[in-house]
C-alpha cells in the first residue's frame, strides 16, 4: 500500500467516501511534490520535452502578440505548471531576441519542480497559485497543466466518491458520468480577469475535446502507458481531458475575448514550425532524423497534432495571437 493510499483509507474511515475531486486532488498534489515525472524514466513527456520547436514557436506568438500591442514594458512572461522550466526556455529565447525585457514569473506548486525551474531560470519569480500573478499585462502559456487540475464527477445529480469495498478502493457508482473542473474554471477565470483589465495574451495548450460532451476521461499515466485510476495513490499521474468549451465560456464570461479552438499540428503549422525544422536540419545535418521524427510526433494527426489542443484568450484591447482561425 502507498502511504497516500494509508492516507486516503483513514479518511475515508473517519469522514467517510470522499468525492473524486477530493481524491484527484490529494493524489496529485502528492504526486507532484515528490518527483519530476517527465522524460524517459518518468511517466510522461511533454511537448517542450520532445523539441525546442514547440517552446520556440510559443515564444514566437507571444513576441508577436506584444509587439503588436505596441511592446509595452511592464508586460510580463507567466507560465503555470512549467515543469522543468523547457517551456520557458526555449520560449523565452525567442522572446528575448525579439526585444522583450520582462520578468518571469511562475505558477508552481511543487518543490522537486521548482528547484529544477530555478536551475534553467534562475531569476524568475515564483507564486503557489494563479491568484498571487501581479496584475501587469500577462503574456501566459500553460500546457499540460489544466489536465492535472481536479474535477468532479457526477452520475445523474449524485456526486461521484471513492470509498473503501472488498479490501480496496473503489468508486461508489456507476453510470453515465458528467465531468467538470470548477478548479479549471477558476484559474481560466483569474486568468481572464486579469487580461480584461490590464492587457496580454494566454495560450492555452492540453488534450481534451473542443465540446463539452458528458463521459469519463479521468485516467491513470505511469511508465508511459495508462494505470487503473484508483491504484498507487500518489504514485500516477491523474488526468483528465480538457473541456475546451468551458475554458472558453469561462474567459469570456470574465470578460476576455477568445479565439477558436485550433488543434495543435495545425497551429503549429500556422506559425512556421515546418520551416523552423528545416532550418535546424539544414544546420545540424546528424540531428535531422531527430528533427523530422519530432516534427511529426508534435503536428502528426497519429501523434499529438489532434488529439491536442490549443485556445487563447486576450485582452479586449490586444490583438489575438497569431494562428489562430
Ligand atoms: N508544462 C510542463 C509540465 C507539465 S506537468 C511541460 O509541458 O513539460 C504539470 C505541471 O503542473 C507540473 O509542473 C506540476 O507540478 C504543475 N502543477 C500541477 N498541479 C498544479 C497546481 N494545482 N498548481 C500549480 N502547479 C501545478
Amino acid at each position: 500500500m502507498t502511504p497516500l493510499e494509508r492516507a486516503v483509507r483513514e479518511r475515508i474511515a473517519a469522514e467517510g467516501p470522499i468525492t473524486v475531486e477530493a481524491f484527484m486532488h490529494a493524489c496529485n498534489a502528492y504526486y507532484y511534490a515528490t518527483r519530476d515525472p517527465l522524460g524517459a524514466r518518468g511517466d510522461f513527456t511533454t511537448a517542450p520535452e520532445i523539441s525546442q520547436m514547440f517552446g520556440e514557436m510559443v515564444g514566437a506568438a507571444l513576441a508577436d502578440v506584444w509587439k503588436r500591442a505596441g511592446a509595452p514594458a511592464d508586460a510580463i512572461y507567466a507560465e503555470l505548471g512549467p515543469g522543468r522550466g523547457t517551456l520557458a526556455s526555449d520560449a523565452l529565447r525567442m522572446m528575448r531576441s525579439a526585444g522583450f525585457a520582462g520578468e518571469v514569473h511562475l505558477v508552481e506548486t511543487s518543490p522537486v519542480l521548482r528547484s529544477k525551474q530555478k536551475d534553467a531560470l534562475p531569476d524568475a519569480h515564483w507564486h503557489d497559485s494563479v491568484d498571487d500573478l501581479p496584475a501587469r499585462p500577462l503574456l501566459l502559456v500553460a500546457n499540460e497543466f489544466f489536465d492535472a487540475l481536479p474535477i468532479r464527477q457526477h452520475v445523474g445529480a449524485i456526486e461521484r466518491r471513492v470509498t473503501v469495498a472488498g479490501g480496496g478502493l473503489a468508486f461508489d457508482r456507476d453510470g453515465e458520468i458528467i465531468e467538470t473542473s470548477p478548479a479549471s474554471e477558476l484559474a481560466v477565470t483569474a486568468i481572464a480577469t486579469c487580461l480584461a483589465a490590464r492587457g496580454g495574451a494566454a495560450i492555452i495548450v492540453d488534450y481534451g475535446h473542443e465540446r463539452s460532451a458528458p463521459g469519463e476521461t479521468l485516467q491513470a499515466v505511469r511508465g508511459h502507458g495508462f494505470a487503473p485510476v484508483l491504484a498507487s495513490p500518489g504514485e500516477q499521474d491523474l488526468t483528465a481531458h480538457v473541456d475546451f468549451e468551458m475554458i472558453g465560456n469561462a474567459a469570456h464570461a470574465a470578460g476576455a475575448a477568445v479565439t477558436g479552438v485550433m488543434a495543435q499540428g495545425e497551429w503549429l503549422i500556422r506559425l512556421g514550425i515546418e520551416a523552423r525544422a528545416q532550418a535546424l536540419m539544414r544546420g545540424n545535418p546528424e540531428r535531422a532524423d531527430e528533427v523530422q521524427a519530432a516534427l511529426k510526433r508534435l503536428t502528426g494527426r497519429q501523434a499529438m497534432g489532434q488529439l491536442f489542443k490549443v485556445i487563447a484568450f486576450h485582452g479586449p484591447d490586444w490583438p489575438p495571437p497569431a494562428g489562430f482561425a
